[in-house]
């Protein structure tokens, strides 16, 4: 009997930190979205663009597995940091499907990428061959009627929740632990105090004492 592709949605984001808006997110997309699994890709920082405010690949790659544990359609994923860089989504896509033959690859991203989709490295590839699922932000429209065969808008709940509003909360010493995973905040935020100087780090080298 033929066993069908594990279909498996593509995630991909910088998650500095991973928080509660990218999770049910990507929940949602597993229970409701036509998606057996989702897979979470931290993409690593570019060597050539040192992003002060960007905690290290280590870390925000530990805080999204912290944060998928216990729940197997959730998988942190570092496939980028093995690919050069800067990574493209096309590249990711094409190492993922030789790496996993076994599952279907789609693009998850939100309205806003794709409304700049056509600028992204190899878009016609990407759309030629793989689905992709487009999920709404706030402010950015879709013509559901305009969307090619291989693109589908889904609808989910929206949190209203970044990773910027997340860094600058912790920066002024606001406690927004609910906000993320207990897990991921506990990575982040290894003290009690939620002050982001008990965290530290910025340059890209795994560290106990980190900063943005
Ligand atoms: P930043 O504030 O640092 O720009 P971010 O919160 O947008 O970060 P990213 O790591 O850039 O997080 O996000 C990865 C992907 O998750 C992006 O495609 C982004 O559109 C999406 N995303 C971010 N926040 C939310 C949210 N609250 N709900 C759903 N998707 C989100």
């Amino acid at each position: 009997m033929e066993t069908l592709p594990i279909r498996t949605g593509i995630f991909g984001g910088s998650f500095n930190p991973v928080h509660i808006g990218h999770l049910a997110l990507a929940n949602y997309l597993c229970e409701y979205g036509e998606l057996d699994e989702v897979w979470m890709v931290v993409s690593p920082q570019n060597p050539f663009k040192k992003d002060q405010q960007l905690l290290n690949d280590d870390l925000r790659l530990a805080m999204v597995e912290a944060a998928v544990a216990g729940y197997p359609k959730l998988k942190a994923c570092d496939v980028e940091f093995r690919l050069p860089r800067p990574s493209y989504m096309i590249s990711t896509l094409r190492r993922l499907e030789t790496d996993y033959p076994e599952r279907r690859f789609s693009l998850v991203i939100g309205a806003d990428n794709w409304l700049a989709f056509r600028h992204w490295k190899a878009a016609e590839e990407i759309l030629r061959d793989f689905d992709i699922v487009v999920y709404p932000r706030p402010g950015y429209a879709i013509d559901t009627a305009a969307l090619p065969a291989s693109v589908r808008l889904v609808e989910t709940p929206l949190l209203e929740v970044s990773s910027t509003f997340i860094r600058r909360a912790l920066q002024e010493g606001k406690d927004i632990r609910y906000f993320m995973h207990p897990a991921s905040y506990r990575l982040l935020c290894p003290s009690s105090s939620a002050s982001i100087e008990a965290v530290g780090l910025s340059e890209n080298t795994p560290s106990t004492e980190n900063s943005f």
